[in-house]
């Protein structure tokens, strides 16, 4: 039985059949180059394409490839934390399966992480042009947004292609929070950190498993999990309406007295559809919230395992095999 790698890669696929030779093919050499003990976890996310038969093709002849399969498509970030929660690595990197995140740099990200000693070593996306306008524009939008409601010290174009020491994995699987945001959860653990810079490339086969609808619903998760400032906007929402109220009465009752009552359709029709919407709003908002509280009480696990390669291993070579990395190969509480 080997001991446990130095190095966990951890990948999210999700209907990745098309780019997967290509993604192998580039990511084994860096990995055999980089001189380390490592494994690679792919986490097929529930794919119903044939991501699943061409992984374990090729785990035929990579002994160091380990493949996780979701019983159902759990979205990425839940992708990544089955592998963070299964990974035996002493450092843990997470990056796309798509090859936008460069393999080669897992390398450098490895160097920073012992020689810095460092806990986190963030890819920090420095040229975005291969991505679209519209997937720019709404980053940008995104991390802006974060920064000034939240203030989470995420670094901005930070997606999640980044290095975890052990300690910084254990910490985060420790938070069984409802829709994590790994790329804010980390930065706020506040670890020591270092970035190094890649250009993100087109995405090499295969088109984006984000449409925007999971962009938004990351949106909502980030901003609900880190920040209270949409509630406190709706507050100050109501407060404003009240003044607003306030002056409407005094007007209304000054009418009044000087007898000149106005007719008043249109000011009672703008004032209930204005305060309707504040209020839905303000509702919504709280809603929001809420969901999460009643999600977080549900305690649901955010992804199901449906099979780990290497407890598929260890079970054929029978039990005596079982006994080594018990601690960390234990079912975590979201497995
Ligand atoms: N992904 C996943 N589950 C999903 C959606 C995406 O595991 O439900 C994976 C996908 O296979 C890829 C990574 O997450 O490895 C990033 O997705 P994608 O490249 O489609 O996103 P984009 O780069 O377009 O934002
Ligand atoms: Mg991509």
């Amino acid at each position: 039985m080997p001991s446990p790698p130095l190095l966990s890669i951890v990948v999210p696929m999700f209907n990745e059949e098309a780019v997967l030779p290509l993604f192998v093919s580039r990511l084994r050499p860096v990995a055999d180059g980089l001189g380390v003990s490592y494994e690679v976890l792919a986490v097929d996310d529930g794919s119903s394409d044939a991501t699943a038969v061409g992984l374990q093709r090729i785990r035929r002849e990579w002994s160091q490839l380990r493949v996780l399969r979701l019983r159902a498509n759990a979205g990425h970030q839940a992708a990544i934390s089955a592998g963070l929660d299964r990974a035996l690595g002493d450092y843990v990197v997470t990056l796309d399966a798509d090859l936008q995140d460069p393999p080669e740099l897992i390398a450098e990200m490895l160097r920073v992480a012992q020689q810095q000693r460092v806990d986190v070593v963030y890819g920090v996306r420095s040229d975005r042009s291969s991505d679209s306008a519209f997937k720019r524009g709404t980053a940008r939008a995104f991390y802006r947004s974060m920064n000034a409601l939240a203030g989470t010290g995420a670094l901005s174009h930070a997606g999640d292609f980044r290095l975890m020491s052990r300690a910084t994995v254990d910490a985060v699987n420790a938070l069984p929070e409802y829709g994590r945001v790994l790329r804010f959860v980390v930065p706020a653990l506040g670890f020591p950190s270092a970035a190094v810079p890649y250009r993100r490339e087109e995405r090499a086969a295969g088109s984006s498993k984000y449409p925007l609808s999971k962009m938004l619903r990351l949106s909502v998760d980030s901003v609900t999990a880190f920040s209270l400032a949409p509630l406190r906007f709706a507050t100050y929402l109501g407060l404003a309406g009240g003044v607003l109220a306030l002056l409407l009465l005094v007007y209304a009752l000054y009418a009044r007295a000087a007898d000149h009552v106005v007719a008043g359709w249109t000011s009672t029709v703008v004032v209930v559809a204005g305060m309707g919407a504040v209020q839905l709003l303000a509702l919504g908002i709280l809603g929001e919230y809420v969901g999460r509280l009643y999600a977080a009480a549900q305690a649901r696990p955010s992804y199901y395992l449906a099979y780990d390669s290497l407890e598929a291993a260890r079970r054929r070579e029978g039990v005596a095999g079982r006994e080594e990395f018990t601690e960390r190969d234990a079912p975590s509480p979201s497995a």
